[in-house]
Order: structure tokens, then sequence, then C-alpha cells
């Protein structure tokens, strides 16, 4: 691809940005009026709670039949998203970029002192406009954080689903794109279906709203988790039988601990007394779970997600490093994550942490880190 054409495609046009706008207003009004879930957040600083309407699942799935009718009526065409992927991405950058100068201008005027509102401004511009100066912004009483989220995870699946749709109209559909696929689709399914778990991840109870979080959830999530199937529309790959199903069960085990280590501590966190594995847990200081997959490692669900990570993209095999963009990232940020979590965690729990730490001595990988 040459460079002309490159930066050609990236120029944003109207069409874009109208996709765009329809992503997010149907978001919001789907969001905001399906049924759903009332989950109480975490408890905040100040002692209020937050509640999340967990609808996702519905919203996801009443987009795609819209994306499939609106396509089987000639309404929109479905490779909508993959014939403009690269305009796509500009304007969402843009997007990004607008939305955080926003954020930033209405948190630094705030003059709420709750923990959700109240500006942490340390007069470093760069440093909080990349980690943002307020923990849960609100647009018409919607909560960015969350919605932000969502966005990316749905684009993720639509983009996909649009990239599928143009694999089929070239007629070049392959068994890697099928896997690539089916393992996606799965992946996003299971974050909708479980998607109160996310109330208690550190992206919803830690972290401010910055560039750094709506880029990555708005841009970095949709565009680069969808690299391998952008790169299969170009790339013919043939998988043996045996690499096909080694395939399967890396994502199978990927996603046993993944889901497992994440479910145990959601349902620890609401019956410290629940059963781990059919036994009753073991628990240091009243407060940490140790037993389960947290008592194999103290981030066994990022072990998980590696794995899953993995798998989807080993269906483009290994000629090229460009589909392993999405499982190298990961490892660095989880490694990077896992760090800044561990030194909250130091902080939060001293004494029990220490305890925790010398009882489940491995911080993601067993026997190796
Ligand atoms: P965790 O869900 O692991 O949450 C960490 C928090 O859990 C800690 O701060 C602490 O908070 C609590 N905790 C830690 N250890 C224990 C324990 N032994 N017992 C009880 N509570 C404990 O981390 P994340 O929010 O980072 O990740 C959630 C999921 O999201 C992971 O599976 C991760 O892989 C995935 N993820 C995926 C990304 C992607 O790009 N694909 C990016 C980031 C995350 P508390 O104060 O509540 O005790």
């Amino acid at each position: 691809m040459d460079l002309g054409f490159l930066l050609h495609a990236l120029i944003p046009s109207w069409n874009s940005v109208a996709v765009l706008v329809v992503f997010f207003a149907y978001l919001a009004i789907a969001g905001s009026m399906l049924p759903g879930k009332l989950v109480p957040g975490v408890t905040l600083q100040d002692g209020s709670r937050l509640h999340y309407r967990c609808n996702g699942l519905l919203a996801l799935l009443l987009l795609v039949g819209l994306f499939g009718v609106g396509s089987k009526m000639n309404l929109l065409s479905p490779t909508v998203i993959s014939d403009r992927g690269l305009e796509l991405l500009s304007t969402t950058f843009m997007f990004s970029f607008l939305t955080m100068v926003v954020l930033y201008a209405t948190g630094c005027r705030s003059q709420s002192k709750g923990s959700s509102l109240k500006p942490h401004i340390t007069g470093n511009l760069m440093h909080d406009w990349w980690y943002g100066i307020q923990l849960n912004p609100q647009f018409m009483g919607i909560d960015l954080k969350f919605f932000f989220v969502r966005a990316g995870m749905m684009g993720w699946l639509l983009i996909n689903l649009s990239v599928l749709a143009k694999n089929v109209e070239d007629g070049s559909l392959s068994q890697s794109m099928i896997l690539y696929q089916l393992f996606c689709v799965l992946y996003i399914l299971d974050y909708f279906v479980h998607e109160e778990y996310m109330t208690s991840t550190w992206d919803i109870i830690a972290e401010r709203v910055g560039f750094m979080l709506v880029f990555g959830d708005l841009v970095w999530i949709p565009f680069t988790f969808s690299i391998q199937g952008w790169w299969l529309l170009n790339n013919k790959v043939v998988l043996t039988l045996a690499a096909a199903i080694a395939n399967c069960f890396v994502f199978l085990i990927g996603y046993l601990v993944f889901r497992g280590a994440n479910k145990q501590k959601h349902i620890f966190k609401q019956n410290p007394k629940a059963l781990i594995w059919g036994k009753p847990p073991k628990v240091i200081g009243g407060k940490l779970l140790a037993s389960g997959y947290w008592g194999i490692a103290r981030h066994s669900n990022y072990l998980g997600d590696l794995l899953l990570a993995l798998s989807f993209s080993l269906p483009c095999g290994i000629s090229s490093p460009v589909p392993y963009f999405y499982p190298i990232y990961l490892f660095i940020l989880l490694i990077w994550r896992e760090r800044r979590d561990e030194a909250r965690c130091t902080e939060k729990y001293k004494d029990i942490w220490a305890e925790y730490c010398s009882f489940v001595p491995w911080r993601i990988f067993p026997y190796l880190y």
C-alpha cells in the first residue's frame, strides 16, 4: 500500500462521521432504555455508589439484529465498515481527542467534592489529560466510562462482522477466518453475559477518564483487536487439522482460566464464605481470596486473557508478526497493569497483601513470573 493511498484513505468523510454518530446514538438510547439488571458499583471513597444498568447483551443482540436486517433490506451495506476502515479509524481518533478536550475543560471547572466528579489536577497538563481528572464523568445521565468500554467491545464485533461480510463477498472465506471470528464472537458475547463483573474491575473502580481510557476504549480495542481479521482478508493461511484443534484448546483453556478467575473474585467479593472449587475458601486477613485461581497466581485472570489473545492470532499461522500485535500488546499492558495494581494493593492492604504475596508468590505465570 503506498503512502499517498494510505493518507487519502485516512481522511475522514461525512459517511464515516454518520456511521459513528448512528452507532453512539444507538448505544446511548439502547443503554438507557433497554431493561437490564441494575448493579451497584463498589463503594467510593466518599461512601457513594454508582449503579450500572447491565443491559449490554440485549443491546448487542439488538444491534447485530438491526445490522443484519438493515443489510438484508439494502438499507446499508454489510461491508459499510470494512470498506472504510481507515477513515473510521481516523474519525474515531478525532472524536476521542475532542471528547477528551471537552472532558478536561469541564472537569477543571468542576466544583464537586464527591469522589465521582471531584477534579484531580496535578498541574501537569500532559499527565492530567492522559490519565484524566475525574473518576466518573457523566453526559446526559450516561456514565461515560461504562459507555466507552461498551462502545469499544461492540465496535470490535461490528468491525469483525463487516470484515467477515467482505471475506464472503470476495469468495475467499477460510477456515482461519471462521476460527478467528468464532473465538472473538464467543469472547465478546461472554463479556456481555458477564457484564456485571466489569463493575468491579480496575478500569471501572480506579481509572479516571483520560485520553488513555477514551482512546483505549474507542480506538484501540475495536481497531487493533481486529487486526487479525483485516490481515486474513489479504493473506491466505492453510491450517492443518492438528493446528486447528490445538488452537481450539488454547482458546478453551484461556477461557476457563480467564472467566473462572474473574468469577471467583466476583463471587468472593459478594460472599466471602462462598465455596471455591467446592471447598471453603482460604482467606487472608478476612479480605483477600487465596484459593482457587487466586491461590495459583495473584493475577491468573491475566494469564487466561493472554491465552485467549494468543488463540485469536494463531489462526493466522506464523508467517507474519502482524496478527500477533494484540497478544504482544496485551502482554506488555498486563505486565504494566499488574505492577500498578500491585502498588495499589500494597498501599490498600498493607501487611495483609505482604502475607498474600508470600502465600502466593507468582504474579501471573506460575513458576515463571
Ligand atoms: P482485576 O480484576 O484482577 O482487579 C484487581 C483488583 O482486584 C485489585 O486492585 C483488588 O481490588 C482486587 N484483588 C486483587 N487480588 C485479590 C484477591 N486475591 N482477593 C480479592 N480481591 C483481590 O484486574 P483488572 O481490572 O485489571 O482486570 C479485569 C479483567 O479484565 C482481567 O481478566 C484482565 O485480563 C481484563 N483486561 C483486559 C484488557 C484487554 O485489553 N483485553 C485490558 C485490561 C484488563 P479491591 O480494592 O477491590 O480489593
